[in-house]
């Protein structure tokens, strides 16, 4: 038995009004149901889900009204192409008529998206759908050799700033680190924090871990901790390069994951490097798209509907991010769950400035979530020391708005960088149809 797993758990839902415990226990088994059995499943979500949005959700009613359809018509998750594809615009034009109207206040939870194409959102969910994905989460952490109660290291791009998360860090044994600046002082002294705590998992974004990975490398050869058994990264793409270099470093396998507003939690399984989305949670669709005809690996769009969020509805959700689908090819963990042999979403550059300081599309999406009237952004590195920032603002944004964001960037960038804001009509997309965040000159290079 677990103790924190099977006894704290429990009470700190009782504690908190949540449920993560019992979803945790049916996870555990629905995780190797056979494929007809998932799917009845969905699909009985998915009809519940369906009657309350055209009861309580204003939006959904409407749309159902437009296209002549009753909830009776969608019986199926195959029923789903009926509705429209929904996308982030289409939430922030509709935004009023988005929250279900029959949900009490005390069982909301606030959020906001991650926006990892710079287009953050407030959005809502029940305690119920949190805590189902939490325990998503922590199903998918356990399939990385993590059991509930170990140590573990946090990376983030905040400050931790409330008490309550910081005594849930205690109680989690979690030892959270703030990256938000890069250079090698700063790995120093973090790699001596990580060595001292022994965490059995570190988690984190690709892209700061692989930096620390190579201050590692340069000073250490390798990592030299005795209890870490996985590396679980999140939040952008991860790839091969930054994976080896993790995995040489660390001396454990990298489990990466993924997860985004209304989506299933996807995380790689113990046995090769598939990824298995928590298809309880969430019915996932793939679209083809003309951005990625020609791409060998032919990606598709990843198209989610949230089978439990009843408070702020995603339906036929366009996550923005692109997936390689292995079709008919069973996965050694014997799991009937879908599988990912590829995410492809989130890509971006780092940017350095004249005094070598890394700056991270986290950097960037960190400082902008909370300034609720830029709608989007991208930072261009044109020059050694100059940094273009594109924003789309909304009608609220003006010059003393303007003021702060580019003192703020000046302060955090140093004096030696030109900060530039322009405002844009638009971010163009790139040729595969990705908005990116941050984009870095190539005549620029990294270890410059
Ligand atoms: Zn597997």
């Amino acid at each position: 038995m677990n103790f924190t797993e099977h006894i704290i758990l429990p009470v700190s839902d009782f504690l908190t009004g949540k449920s993560i415990a019992k979803h945790l226990r049916f996870l555990e088994k629905s995780q190797f149901w056979s494929r007809d059995k998932i799917e009845a499943y969905q699909n009985e979500k998915l009809k519940a889900l369906i009657a309350h949005t055209y009861h309580n959700v204003p939006f959904y009613r409407g749309i159902f009204e437009d296209l002549r359809l009753k909830p009776e018509d969608i019986q199926t998750k195959n029923d789903l192409e009926k509705l429209p594809v929904i996308t982030k615009d289409d939430i922030r034009k509709n935004y009023d008529k988005w929250m279900a109207v029959n949900i009490p206040k005390s069982q909301l939870i606030s959020y906001v998206s991650s926006g990892s194409t710079g287009e953050p959102f407030l959005y809502y969910r029940t305690k119920y759908s949190e805590s189902f994905q939490k325990a998503t989460a922590i199903r998918a952490w356990k399939w990385m050799n993590y059991r509930m109660g170990n140590k573990y290291v946090k990376t983030s791009i905040h400050e931790r700033e409330s008490t309550l998360k910081k005594i849930q860090d205690i109680i989690n044994r979690s030892l959270f680190l703030n990256f938000s600046h890069f250079n090698d002082a700063f790995f120093k002294k973090t790699y001596a924090k990580i060595l001292n705590f022994e965490p059995v998992v570190i988690r984190g974004y690709p892209h700061p871990l692989s930096l620390l990975a190579s201050y590692i490398q340069r000073n250490h050869k390798s990592y030299s901790g005795k209890k870490l058994k996985a590396i679980n990264t999140t939040g952008s793409t991860l790839h091969p390069k930054d994976r080896q270099q993790l995995e040489n470093t660390f001396k454990v396998k990298v489990f990466d994951s993924y997860s985004c507003e209304g989506s299933a939690f996807i995380a790689q399984c113990e046995h090769n490097n598939l990824y298995h989305p928590a298809e309880e949670y969430a019915i996932l669709e793939f679209l083809p798209s003309k951005y990625t005809e020609t791409d060998p690996e032919k990606p598709l769009r990843h198209i989610t509907t949230d089978l439990h969020n009843y408070a702020f509805p995603f339906i036929r959700y366009d996550t923005q991010d692109y997936v390689v689908v292995k079709k008919n090819i069973p996965c050694d963990c014997n799991r009937k769950l879908l599988s990912i042999a590829k995410i492809k979403g989130r890509d971006t550059d780092i940017l350095i400035t004249p005094q070598k300081k890394y700056i991270l599309m986290e950097n960037i999406l960190g400082y902008f979530e909370n300034q609720q009237n830029v709608l989007q952004i991208q930072v261009v590195q044109e020059d050694y020391d100059t940094f273009v920032f594109n924003l789309v603002v909304n009608s609220s944004f003006n010059n003393q708005h303007k003021e702060i964001i580019s003192t703020y960037w000046q302060n955090f960038m140093g004096d030696d960088c030109r900060i530039i804001i322009n405002m844009v009509d638009e971010i163009q997309l790139t040729r595969t149809g990705k908005r990116r965040t941050v984009i870095r000159n190539p005549k620029i290079k990294i270890n410059y």
